[in-house]
């Protein structure tokens, strides 16, 4: 299968607008207002704790909504609005120009299953091809994930983690996406496959010419991978910014702790500071700013209003580098 040819490319690989989206049982949209963009080639980061409302955008890129849930505002992939896609168009989405990799990729195989026919079966499905056209895809993306053409016919449980891992990731790449999503697609690996994994991402966006948003609670691990990254918060994106630079210099508060809770190699030994407090419950209504009841620099201001979202969702943005922070 040739690879699409990306010329006319539409300018972005993902375009989300506005996005909100409400969850029965809950006072307040658990995603609020979601603005974001990965360009073709582009590594982005999306950045939270846990209940932060990351992985939530994520799979709404692939229409992945939760039961009941209502969702308002504009999801582009590829320049097609997943929003209001009907089953037919999703399905095909999810085998074609939108892949996601998942954190354990032993929860997403089925083990009684070949290699080769987890990999083929989303494109001999969708009618894209036939069966040996889908085999050589397969070898081909085995391939350029650094396995053999034999796991073809091995079965999952014959696999390392790491080993199993690629293979998902060439399973996503099988439709030729414009858009791959990667939810911590590290954290269930060991420390080597981790560093393997990551690598393997960032060439395969080079060569397939594919976005990339990379979801995870690492900041230190977004900003070495990313171009862009955007923390979130309580279902808002809180502060965004080139890598580099919001790591450096941090101006959300949330941010800051998140970065102290980040392990340095330059760091002196010694315990990491964890963010006290949790995320605010959602089925409470919020008055003011969502992170004010864990925030150092909470004033009356933070608790009476919510801080715009734009360019930094604070009303007392940090000045000066990461050490002052
Ligand atoms: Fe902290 Fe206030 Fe900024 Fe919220 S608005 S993060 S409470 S300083």
């Amino acid at each position: 299968m040739k690879t699409a040819d990306r010329t006319e490319e539409p300018a972005n690989a993902l375009d989300v607008r506005g996005l909100r989206l409400r969850l029965p049982g809950t006072a307040r949209p658990v995603l609020d207002g979601v603005d974001l963009t990965v360009a073709p080639r582009e590594t982005v980061a999306l950045v939270g704790e846990s209940g932060s409302g990351k992985t939530l955008t994520s799979r709404t890129a692939l229409g992945l909504l939760p039961p009941g849930a209502t969702a308002e505002g504009r999801v582009l992939v590829d320049g097609e609005d997943v929003l209001t896609m009907g089953p037919d168009r999703l399905r095909a989405l999810r085998t074609g120009r939108a892949a996601m990799v998942f954190q354990d990729p032993r929860a997403a195989v089925n083990p009684l299953r070949r290699i080769g026919d987890f990999l083929t079966e989303g494109v001999r499905l969708g009618g894209r091809t036939d069966a040996a056209e889908a085999d050589r895809r397969a070898v081909e993306l085995l391939d350029a994930v650094g396995l053999g053409p034999e796991l073809l016919r091995r079965y999952p449980g014959q696999l390392s983690g790491g080993m199993l891992q690629r293979v998902m990731i060439a399973a996503a790449l099988m439709g030729d996406p414009a858009l791959l999503l990667a939810d911590e697609p590290t954290t269930a690996l060991d420390v080597t496959s981790q560093a393997e994994v990551i690598a393997l991402l960032d060439r395969l966006r080079e060569r397939f010419g594919t976005g990339l948003l990379f979801v995870t609670h690492d900041l230190g691990l977004a900003a070495a991978i990313s171009d862009r990254v955007h923390v979130m918060y309580a279902g808002r994106i809180v502060e965004s910014g080139p890598a580099e630079e919001l790591f450096r210099r941090p101006r959300h508060p949330y941010t800051a702790a998140l970065l102290a809770a980040t392990p340095r190699l330059d760091a002196p030994p010694g315990r990491l500071a964890a963010i006290d407090g949790q995320p605010p419950d959602l089925r409470l209504e919020l008055t003011g700013c969502a992170f004010a009841a864990r925030c150092r620099y909470a004033t009356e201001l933070c608790r009476e209003q919510a801080p715009a979202a734009h360019p930094v969702a604070c009303h007392h943005p940090l000045e000066g580098s990461r050490a002052d922070a």
